[in-house]
């Protein structure tokens, strides 16, 4: 790996411990939250969302490995630890959405119940495997905008080998209640949104909710499936829970307060691109003014705009196809590229804007 991970847990309770790798303004560095049960002896632990390579998660296995001992939180040891604990033991896995940056390293953890929802599935369908996503980085032109924005951003990753692709073994719908040694876990269905299947870990007794890509914290959002609407109401979701502390997808950790700037955020967005299409403005066009306009310009990947109008644009053309996310990261790219050299922005995706 040529980039840092963290070098220890943060304790966000005595029994929710996030792993928050550094990924601003770049892809595929997504927090983990790892739950360990009440009583010391037991081991139980769940696991929400797998890193996106081998490397990242034996990295992750180590630290989860050391909580057992007392250590491996930034907080060190903690005051009720006698140090008899039982090394944390992954006997469930859940998948908040099917990006592989989420879930493709569900491999590493054998045997364990691998939960995601049943409209999960529907994603999968689209989602890159890791062989077709080296593939793609590989065969990519550096010199092309697409091919340098996926180098940039996938390219550290390497191939993705050496982990087996594990799809989750027990799916629901609605809402699903869990137990974890003592510690109440609901998990509760809020796509389709950022994918056509999110769901959102709420451990009430904790004050801690699990967002997945619903959020992202310090970079402007990519959403898949939409329309933005949807993702306005998960994020309403999250702030009906109450919680204290919200772990996004990526990024920091955030308040219910930087929930609802982030909700208002995309709720703006929303208006200004159905301003748009009211107006028929080409979807081209409109990204490029929407980027340029950035209201938060101290985020990272502001290109990323360009996907978000295009999901709506889809929704409101009545486009109800499988979405190209390939061809929707070209888009992006085209954007990124034109920032940097001022050559003409990337041309409508092919399949995803209708
Ligand atoms: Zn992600």
């Amino acid at each position: 790996m040529n980039f840092p991970l963290p070098q220890a847990l943060r304790s966000l309770t005595p029994n929710v411990h996030a792993w928050l790798p550094d990924g601003h303004a770049t892809w595929g560095m997504a927090n983990c939250v790892v739950v360990t049960g009440r009583h010391a002896g037991s081991g139980a632990a769940l696991l929400v969302d797998t890193p996106y390579t081998a490397d990242m998660t034996r990295h992750l296995q180590q630290l989860i490995a050391a909580l057992g001992e007392g250590k491996g939180t930034s907080e060190g040891k903690r005051d009720d630890d006698d140090g008899s604990a039982a090394r944390p033991d992954i006997r469930t896995v859940v998948n908040t959405h099917g990006n592989g940056d989420h879930s493709y390293s569900n491999g590493l953890f054998p045997g364990a119940e691998i939960i995601a929802t049943d409209a999960n599935g529907e994603h999968l369908c689209a989602e890159p495997s890791p062989a077709a996503l080296a593939g793609l980085i590989a065969g990519s032109d550096p010199d092309t905008a697409f091919g340098a924005y996926v180098k940039r951003h996938f390219g550290r990753y390497g191939d993705f080998g050496g982990v087996p692709v594990v799809r989750p073994n027990r799916t629901f719908s609605g809402e699903l209640d869990l137990d974890v040694d003592g510690v109440a876990v609901r998990l509760i269905e809020v796509g389709p949104a950022h994918t056509a299947g999110d769901l959102i870990v709420h451990l009430p007794e904790e004050g801690v909710v699990c967002a997945g890509d619903v959020l992202f914290n310090e970079d402007h959002p990519v959403h898949w499936a939409g329309p933005l609407e949807a993702v306005h109401r998960a994020c309403v979701r999250i702030l009906d829970c109450a919680p204290r502390v919200v772990v996004p997808g990526h990024g920091p950790v955030m308040t219910p307060a930087d929930v609802r700037r982030y909700a208002d955020y995309v709720w703006d967005l929303r208006a200004a691109v159905h301003r748009g299409h009211a107006a028929g403005r080409p979807l081209p066009v409109l990204a490029a003014e929407l980027i340029a306009e950035d209201p938060y310009p101290h985020w990272g990947l502001p290109e990323r705009m360009a996907v978000l109008a295009a999901i709506e644009y889809r929704a409101l053309d009545g486009v109800t196809e499988r979405p190209d996310l390939v061809g929707l990261l070209a888009f992006a790219a085209g954007f990124a590229h034109d920032r940097v050299s001022g050559t003409a922005a990337g041309s409508v995706p092919a399949r995803s804007s209708g």
